[in-house]
């Protein structure tokens, strides 16, 4: 007699076939074929010393995506959102006061987070020891100028939070330049590697703060005093276990930085501003309406469109998915129901997939039903 009672799933049974399909969405991107080649290698131990070089590898392509010379530059084994819950979390200690700048769904995720571990949200007169601002915001597609905040927070001993998940490599980012104290990103969307690893960097006045906190981080493994050590960023000989990292995952992100080092930072920054501004200008000429008014506060990676009047927004997103293989969305947090949401992120940022997401739209707006709303 068996012992299970839980029989193998059918389901389990049919050979798995991930669809083919164009990633034009907020992310993931499309995952180009020499970085799933690189996850494809075989695994190694995440402690042996080609691994450590991987790590060192992916450090200092993050320096450079950053702009910053940041010894504590590292990536979080997680999504863009352990990258933000790993700088809120190591930067304040319960009943600090955060200041966040709410431009989209990011600056209200950063407060709620902050909330969780018993800090305030903090108004300027309430002294802040952090302030949050989303640099690419991919709810609302505003890009927010950077220049000149970080001065201004540190005058008050207040560091600068900034998220580039959405923003980096895709529009023109310094973080030394700008004074940005934390700055985290994503893998999935202009790096094209899959989800699940993002890149965060700790200016010094930072590490003042993380490393001389009096009580621990609420999370161990978000504890940047282990994950300093385990990139070898603390200075300390040995290197202790402290998670297994995402070794696949490793090595699809190291490739996607090599990609975009080999491309070069501005000529990707300029890449992404051509083809948005080519994006743009097709939509306006379709009659179809940019959310963002401002040209200079649109952001180049993630286009809102105002969803079209008369229409159903689910029924267009839902047409060119099945019509046409291709991924579009609709908005996220303030801007449901309000916009229509275009990805061009990395290799997508292309005259081609701007071609193709128009001609899409164009036959969804022919085809869906305008009577139904
Ligand atoms: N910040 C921004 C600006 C984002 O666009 C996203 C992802 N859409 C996140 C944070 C969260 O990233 P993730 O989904 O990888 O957790």
């Amino acid at each position: 007699m068996s012992s299970i009672t839980v029989p193998p799933p059918k389901c389990l049974q049919k050979t798995f076939v991930a669809p083919r399909r164009h990633m034009f969405g907020p992310g993931p991107s499309n995952v180009p074929p020499r970085i799933l080649a690189a996850g494809a290698e075989p695994i190694i131990g995440h402690m042996h010393p080609e691994m450590l070089e991987i790590m060192s590898d992916i450090k200092s392509g993050i320096q450079y995506a950053f702009q910053t010379q940041n010894n504590m530059t590292i990536a979080v084994s997680g999504t863009g959102h352990t990258a933000m819950e790993c700088a809120i979390f190591n930067a304040v200690e319960p009943g600090e006061g955060v200041l966040t700048a709410v431009n989209g769904i990011w600056g209200e995720r950063a407060a709620e987070m902050a909330e969780r571990i018993g800090c305030h949200w903090a108004l300027a007169k309430h002294k802040p020891v952090l302030f949050f601002l989303t640099h690419g915001e991919s709810s609302t597609g505003v890009v927010h100028p950077l220049d000149g905040i970080g001065d201004i927070c540190h005058k008050h001993n207040c560091l600068f939070l900034v998220d580039c998940v959405a923003s980096m490599g895709g529009a023109p980012l310094h973080m030394d330049k700008q004074g940005i104290d934390i700055l985290y990103s994503g893998s999935q969307k202009v790096l094209n590697a899959p989800p699940g690893t993002a890149p965060i960097s700790f200016s010094e006045r930072a590490c003042q703060k993380v490393f001389n906190r009096k009580t621990k981080p609420v999370s161990f493994f978000l504890d940047m005093t282990w994950l300093a050590n385990y990139w070898g960023c603390d200075g300390k000989p040995a290197r202790i276990y402290h998670h297994t990292a995402p070794v696949s995952a490793f090595y699809s992100l190291r490739e996607s930085l090599a990609i975009l080092a080999e491309q070069g930072l501005e000529n990707s920054w300029q890449r992404h501003k051509e083809v948005a501004e080519y994006f743009h200008e097709g939509l306006e000429n379709m009659g179809l309406k940019l959310f963002v008014k401002d040209k200079n506060a649109r952001l180049p990676t993630v286009t809102t469109i105002v969803a079209p009047p008369g229409y159903d927004w689910k029924e267009i997103t839902s047409y060119i998915m099945k019509n046409h293989n291709l991924e579009i969305s609709g908005g996220l947090g303030p801007s449901v129901g309000q916009v229509l949401r275009v990805g061009l992120m990395g290799g997508n940022s292309s005259k081609a997939s701007v071609d193709m997401v128009l001609e899409a739209l164009r036959d969804a707006l022919r085809y869906c039903h305008k009577s139904k709303v």
